[in-house]
Parts: structure tokens; sequence; C-alpha cells
């Protein structure tokens, strides 16, 4: 069989540790022997990032705008235990929140569902896809921690240089206050990227907030989603036989535990911070989530939704055998290529994403499974098998389809 051509490349950012290591089989194993892969390579490994003074995690972001699509693999945060591990010149900062604010996306997360896993609420039948807006809110925050007989009011001085305050409190015992913003514009993108997004799945999108008790702050948030949706997206929704449904945040939570899933929510950045969490939870595990970020513009960037699996990665390099699942990483890769294969017309591309997908399902039903996921699965003939093997019995299915 003839290799599959690209005509452009994919933006690839290696990363650390054992998502690095999978990153390498995956390709070795899934991705070479099948596709002509063109890709521009960023190494956003720590050595790396610290050799270029972080320098190639701007430039990978760079390239992600110019050609529309990548891929990228877990990174390390620095914190200071790496500080001396890998010997830093500066504790770098979270690539993610770097490649974040360049191409001020929204963060959109889906569970992968498998037979034998079953999600802890029995109602939930589909997917359900969070939204996370990634700027501002208590993220990038102002706190102090305020004495007893202190009085906190808000200052905001504006551009002609007269003053607007308002009365936080008076304290008569100890206490704290936050300080806290958002932008138009960044909640405008939000908003255009999330109904861009239901139309590309052709799911209904909720959204929530607690305008009734925040009845500027959330209710900012509220009628913009409004006003851009009833100016550019109403009729487009209508054509898609989609559904825009806004509601309260507490109503929303009520509403998604009784839901049989299948639709998209739309969450502020705390929100969806602490929903992504529970919905991947409840849908079985972390390793089992796609996560890809969409700017306003339509470029988009894939990556999975944990970690660098570090004490995997330990227990590899002693030498010990590791059974580390690599779905969430392989989705990453089959949706940068799916999304690669849509804007350049490549069917070919497309087709090999979706059975590249189907195999890793496939091997999952048949009982073949990662250490994490063999706790979980209900299936009477399940196997664990180790990190290489898995992606072998991938493969062995792959084969079969192509
Ligand atoms: P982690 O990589 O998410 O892993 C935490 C634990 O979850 C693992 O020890 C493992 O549990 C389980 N797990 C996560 N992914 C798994 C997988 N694919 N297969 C099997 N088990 C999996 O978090 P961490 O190890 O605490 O963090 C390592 C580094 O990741 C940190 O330096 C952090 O900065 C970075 N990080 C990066 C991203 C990103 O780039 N998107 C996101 C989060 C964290 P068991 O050990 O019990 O098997
Ligand atoms: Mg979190």
């Amino acid at each position: 069989m003839a290799k599959i051509p690209m005509t452009t490349p994919l933006v690839e950012m290696d990363g650390d540790e054992m998502t690095r290591i999978i990153w390498k089989m995956i390709k070795d194993i899934l991705i070479n022997p099948y596709v002509d892969l063109k890709t521009e390579y960023y190494d956003l490994g720590l050595e790396n990032r610290n050799a270029t003074n972080d320098r190639v995690t701007v430039d990978s972001a760079e390239a992600t705008k110019k050609y529309g699509v990548a891929v990228k693999c877990a990174t390390i945060t620095p914190n200071a235990a790496r500080m001396t591990e890998y010997n830093l010149k500066e504790m770098w900062k979270s690539p993610n929140g770097t490649i974040r604010a360049i191409l001020d996306g929204t963060v959109f997360r889906s569970p992968i569902i498998v037979k034998g896993i079953t999600p802890y609420l029995p109602t939930w039948k589909k997917p359900i896809t969070i939204a996370r807006h990634a700027y501002g809110d208590v993220y990038k925050n102002t706190e102090m921690i305020v004495k007893g007989g202190s009085k906190a009011e808000l200052l905001v001085t504006k551009p002609d240089g007269t003053t607007e305050t308002s009365l936080i409190h008076e304290f008569k015992g100890d206490g704290v206050i936050q300080g806290m913003h958002n932008l138009d514009a960044s909640i405008s993108s939000f908003a255009r990227a999330c109904f861009n997004y239901a139309l590309d799945l052709k799911q209904d999108i909720w959204f929530a907030t607690k305008d009734t008790i925040s009845k500027k702050y959330d209710h900012t948030f509220k009628d913009i989603f409004q006003e851009i949706f009833d100016k550019e997206y109403k009729e487009k929704f209508e054509k898609a036989g989609i559904e825009y449904f806004y509601t309260l945040i507490d109503d929303a939570v009520a509403r998604v535990v009784r839901s049989e899933g299948g639709y998209i929510w739309a969450c502020k950045n705390y929100d969806g911070d602490v929903m992504s969490d529970m919905i991947a939870t409840a849908f079985g595990s972390l390793a089992m989530m796609t996560s890809v970020l969409v700017s306003p513009e339509g470029i988009y960037e894939y990556e999975a939704a944990h970690g660098t699996v570090q004490r995997h990665y330990y227990k590899h390099l002693k030498g010990e055998e590791t059974s580390t699942n690599s779905v969430a990483t392989l989705f990453a890769w089959t949706g940068a290529l799916r999304k690669r294969g849509e804007l350049d017309d490549n069917t070919a591309l497309c087709d090999f994403a979706d059975k590249l997908e189907k195999a890793t399902i496939k091997t999952i039903e048949d009982g073949v499974m990662t250490g994490d996921l063999y706790l979980l699965s209900t299936l009477p003939n399940k196997q664990k098998v180790n990190t290489e093997d898995f992606l072998v019995a991938v493969n062995e299915r792959l084969k079969e389809t192509l």
C-alpha cells in the first residue's frame, strides 16, 4: 500500500517524560508506516525550552497560527522540584498557558466512550463536551488579606482621569478580598469558538453562569453570548437543526446529571476547570479524554488532557515495564490529522484518522487494555498489556481495515 500523502505540514510539539516515549511509539508503530507524515517539529521538552529560553514555545504557537493545525504532547510545567531536576535557568511558564495566550482559544474536552467502561452516571449514553473559557476571572486575580477595622473599595480610574468607587465591605473583623476581571473581546472570542464548535459537531450548546447574583460580571457573559448568537449564528443553527440554550449554573448541573449527554457545555474559566475533572472522572478516566484548543480564527491545537505521567516514566527509566494509556495522545494525533485532511481536502487522511480511532476503540472493546482501564473495565475477557503491546494490538486491528 502506498503511503497517504500530505500537502501541508502539521505543527508537531513534542513534550516530556512518559508521554514523550508514547509520542515516538505512536509515530513509529501507527502513523509513519501508513502516512507520508509532514510536520514542522518543535521540541517543547523541558530541556529544550530551557536551552532556548522558552523561545521554542512561542515559535511553535506562531507556527500554529501560520499552518492552522498543531498536535501537542504533554509537557512539564516547572515547579521548585523541577528547577533542580532539570537545572533550569528560570521557572518557565506553563507552555499551555503561553500557547493559549497567543492563540486566544477555548479548550474543548470530550470523553472517549468504550464498551466495558461504564460512566458512574448510568443515564449518560453520549459524550458531554466541556468548553472552557481559558482567560481571566480567578486565574488572573488580585487578592488581599484584610485586617478588622479596614474599609475595602473598588476604585477605577477612567481614561479621562476621573474615578469611580464602590464599597466592597467595611470589615469589623479580619477577612479577605479578591479583584478579578475579564474582557469583552475575550468573552466574544469564547462565544464564537463555542458556536463554531457546535456547528462543527452538529450538537446543541449549553451555557450557564450565575447572572442572577452577579448582575454585571456574569450578566455580561450572558449578554455577549446572546448578542453574538442572534446576530451571527441563529440561522446557521436552525439550518443545522441544533440549539443554543442558556440557564443558571446550578440548574445546568442538575440538567447535566439527568441528561443522556450528546451536547457541548460551555463554562466560565473556573466552572470549566472543576466540571471537566468531574466529567472526566464520571466517564471513567483522564486518559480517555480528548482536548482541543480552538481559536476564534479557526486554528486548532490538539493535545491529551492528562500530564506527562511522571510516576510511570521513572519506572520506565529503571527498566521496569509500564502500562501507560496512550489513547488520549493517540486521539490528539488523529484529531490533528483529520482536521488537516479536512482543510486540505485530503479524504484519504481523514479516512485514516477515522480508521485508527476505530481500531483503538475496537482493541479496548476486544478486551486488550492498559492497567488503568483494566481496573475499571467490566468486560469478562479483559487482559492487561504493556504500553507498547497496546499500540501493537491497535496496529493489528488497523491493518485489517486498511
Ligand atoms: P499526570 O501525568 O496527569 O498523572 C497523574 C496520575 O494519573 C498518574 O500517576 C497515573 O496514575 C494517572 N494517569 C494519568 N495519565 C495516565 C495515562 N495516560 N495512563 C495511565 N495512567 C495515567 O500528572 P503528574 O504525573 O502528577 O504530572 C506530571 C507532569 O505533568 C507535571 O510536571 C505537570 O506539570 C504536567 N502536566 C502537564 C499537562 C499538559 O501538558 N497538558 C497537564 C497536566 C499536568 P498511577 O500512577 O496511579 O498509575
Ligand atoms: Mg483542573
